[in-house]
C-alpha cells in the first residue's frame, strides 16, 4: 500500500512544490511518561513519535504538573485571559524519539500535584475534581493554541522555526474541548489559522466536562458558539435546568471526532446509555474508531527492567514461570510455579468491573489457583480488595497502589490477564498481556473485541465460568500455542499510525 504522504510528495514534485509530512499539535490533559492516570497518557505517549517516524513534524502540548527533569524553560511567556483574570504562562519543553514534548508551566497545575502517576491530576482524590478545572483547561486549551506559533523549536533534524499555522491540531478528551471553540471565536476572525483543522479523539464517553450553564461567560466564548455547548442532563427523561458539555462542543467544533476503537464508534452511536447522551451528537458529527497501538518499548519483555528475566518468543516458556515465582515471592503468595496465576490490573470502578471479580472470587478461589489485583479507584473498592489477602491468604492478594513495576511483574508473570469490563473504548492492559505470551480472558465490549480472540459477556455468571474454563486449559498444548499466537501478533503504533495518517492527511486535503 501507498503510503500518503509520498503519494503527495509525488503529485507535487510534479509543480516542484516540495511538500513535507505534516504540522501535527496533539493536546491533552497527559502524556506519558510525564504524567499519566490511564489510556489517555499511554496514547499521547506513543502515538506522536509513530508519527513523527512517518515523517511528520509532531508536538504534544500538556501541562507541567511536576518540575519534569528533562524539561526545559523556553523563555517563552504568554498572558492568557482565565476567568475573570489575566494569568501568565511559560513554556518548556523537550525533544524525545522525533517529539517535542511541550508543557505548559502554571501554578494552577504544577502547585497541585506532585509525582508522575498520582490521581492528583484532576482532583484532590478519585472522583472528585477540582473546582477550577474548567480555568485550567481553558488556559491548556489558549496555551496550546499559541505554542506552534510563539515557540521557535530547533532539536528536529528535519524542521526548524515555529510550526506556524498550517498546522492540524489533536485535541483530546472533554479537557481540550475548548481547543477548535477558542480557534473559531480568537483566531479565525483575525485571519489566522484559516487552513488549520482539529480532529477530536475521545478516550472514553463518559467523562464529558458537564458544569452549569452559568459557567460559560467563565470561558470568555461568544454567544454564537453557546447553542454547540448547550446540553440537558437525562435525555428521555430531562433533568431540570440547563447546562453546558465541553465535550459535546468539541465534537461539534471539530473537522472530524475519533475514538479509540472501530467497535466503540460503533457502540457509542448505538445506544444513549453507551453514548452516554451524546449518541445524537456522535450520530450527526460521525465518528471513526482506530485502535490504539502500544508502546513497545516500554512494554517489551525482551528488555524491561522490571521483570528480572527477559524473554522473547523463543524462550517464554521457560522464563515465565520464573518470573511468576519471582511475582509470587514479591506480594507474599505461596510460590509455586506450577498454579496458575491471574492478574487484574486497573482502575477500580465500575467501567472496569473489578466489582464483579472481587465477587466472582469465592466462585473459583477453591481451585487450584492464584489471583493478584492491581489498583487505585474508589475508595469502597480500595477496601475491598486489601481484604482478599486475610479471606484467602494462600490464593489471592489485592494492592490498592499505582505501582508501575508491580504492573510489569503482573504482565509478565501471571499466566492469564482477566478483563472483565462493563465497557472499554480500546483498553491497552490486554494487549500488554498478550505481547508479554499472557492470554488475556476479556468482556465482549468495545476496543476488547476488536484486539482480542477469546471473549465472554460480563456477568457474574460468566466471569466465573469463563476463568473456570481457562484454568482447565492450564499447561495444555492448545494453551501453549495461545501464548505463542499472542506474542506472534504485533500491537505497536505502527498500523495505527498509518490509518491516523491517512485521517489527518485526509483533512488537511479536502479542507472543511
Ligand atoms: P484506562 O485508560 O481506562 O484506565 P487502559 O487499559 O487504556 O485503561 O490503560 C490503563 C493503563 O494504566 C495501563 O497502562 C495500566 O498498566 C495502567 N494502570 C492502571 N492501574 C494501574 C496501577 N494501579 N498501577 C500501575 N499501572 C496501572
Amino acid at each position: 500500500k501507498n503510503n500518503p504522504t509520498n503519494e503527495l510528495r509525488k503529485q507535487s514534485s510534479s509543480t516542484f512544490v516540495i511538500r513535507c509530512g505534516m504540522n501535527l499539535v496533539f493536546v491533552a490533559a497527559e502524556v506519558a511518561p510525564w504524567s499519566k492516570t490511564g489510556g489517555l497518557g499511554d496514547v499521547l505517549g506513543g502515538l506522536p513519535p509513530a508519527l513523527a517516524a512517518r515523517g511528520h513534524r509532531v508536538m504534544t502540548v500538556s501541562p507541567r504538573y511536576d518540575q519534569y527533569r528533562d524539561g526545559w524553560d523556553t523563555s517563552v511567556s504568554l498572558e492568557l485571559r482565565v476567568g475573570d483574570r489575566t494569568e501568565t504562562m511559560r513554556f518548556f519543553h523537550t525533544y524525545k524519539r522525533g517529539v517535542d514534548r511541550v508543557f505548559v508551566d502554571h501554578p494552577i497545575f504544577l502547585a497541585r500535584v506532585w509525582g508522575i502517576t498520582g490521581s492528583k491530576l484532576y482532583g484532590p482524590m478519585a472522583g472528585k475534581d477540582y473546582e477550577d478545572n474548567q480555568l485550567r483547561f481553558s488556559l491548556l486549551s489558549q496555551a496550546a493554541l499559541e505554542a506552534p506559533r510563539v515557540l521557535n523549536l530547533n532539536n528536529n533534524p528535519l524542521y526548524s522555526g515555529p510550526y506556524g499555522e498550517d498546522v492540524v491540531f489533536i485535541a483530546n478528551d472533554w479537557h481540550t474541548a475548548l481547543l477548535p471553540a477558542y480557534l473559531k471565536s480568537e483566531y479565525r476572525p483575525r485571519g489566522i489559522y484559516r487552513n488549520a483543522k482539529v480532529a477530536f479523539c475521545i478516550h472514553n464517553m463518559v467523562y464529558q466536562g458537564r458544569f452549569a450553564l452559568s459557567d460559560y461567560s467563565r470561558l470568555h466564548l461568544p454567544e454564537e458558539l453557546k447553542p454547540a455547548f448547550d446540553f440537558v442532563d437525562g435525555y428521555d427523561k430531562p433533568v431540570k435546568g440547563r447546562k453546558i458539555n465541553w465535550m459535546k462542543a468539541g465534537m461539534l467544533e471539530s473537522d472530524r471526532v475519533v475514538t479509540v476503537s472501530p467497535y466503540y464508534a460503533q457502540e457509542v452511536v448505538s445506544s444513549v446509555e453507551r453514548g452516554v447522551e451524546l449518541d445524537d451528537v456522535a450520530r450527526m458529527t460521525g465518528i471513526t474508531g482506530i485502535v490504539n497501538g502500544m508502546d513497545i518499548q516500554e512494554w517489551n519483555p525482551s528488555i524491561d527492567k522490571y521483570i528480572g528475566t527477559n524473554y522473547d518468543i523463543t524462550t517464554v516458556l521457560n522464563a515465565k514461570p520464573l518470573i511468576k515465582e519471582a511475582l509470587q515471592a514479591e506480594v507474599g503468595l505461596p510460590v509455586d510455579k506450577s498454579i496458575p496465576l491471574i492478574g487484574f490490573i486497573g482502575r477500580l470502578e465500575e467501567q472496569k468491573g473489578s466489582d464483579i471479580l472481587v465477587e466472582a472470587i469465592p466462585n473459583f478461589i477453591q481451585e487450584n489457583v492464584q489471583i493478584i489485583i492491581l489498583g487505585t479507584g474508589k475508595k469502597q473498592m480500595e477496601k475491598q480488595i486489601a481484604k482478599l489477602e486475610s479471606l484467602y491468604p494462600e490464593n489471592a492478594r489485592g494492592v490498592a497502589k499505582f505501582n508501575a513495576s508491580l504492573a510489569h511483574m503482573i504482565v509478565a508473570g501471571a499466566d492469564y490477564m482477566l478483563i472483565p469490563s462493563r465497557f472499554e473504548p480500546c483498553g491497552l492492559v490486554q494487549l500488554y498481556a498478550m505481547r508479554y505470551g499472557t492470554v488475556p480472558v476479556v468482556a465482549s465490549t468495545g476496543g476488547l473485541v476488536d484486539t482480542c480472540d477469546m471473549v465472554d459477556p460480563t456477568d457474574l455468571q460468566a466471569v466465573v465460568t469463563t476463568v473456570k474454563r481457562a484454568l482447565a486449559a492450564y499447561g495444555t498444548p492448545a494453551s501453549r500455542e495461545m501464548i505463542l499466537n499472542c506474542m506472534a501478533q504485533d500491537f505497536s503504533w505502527k498500523e495505527p499510525a498509518k490509518k491516523w495518517e491517512d485521517l489527518l492527511l485526509s483533512l488537511e486535503v479536502t479542507g472543511s
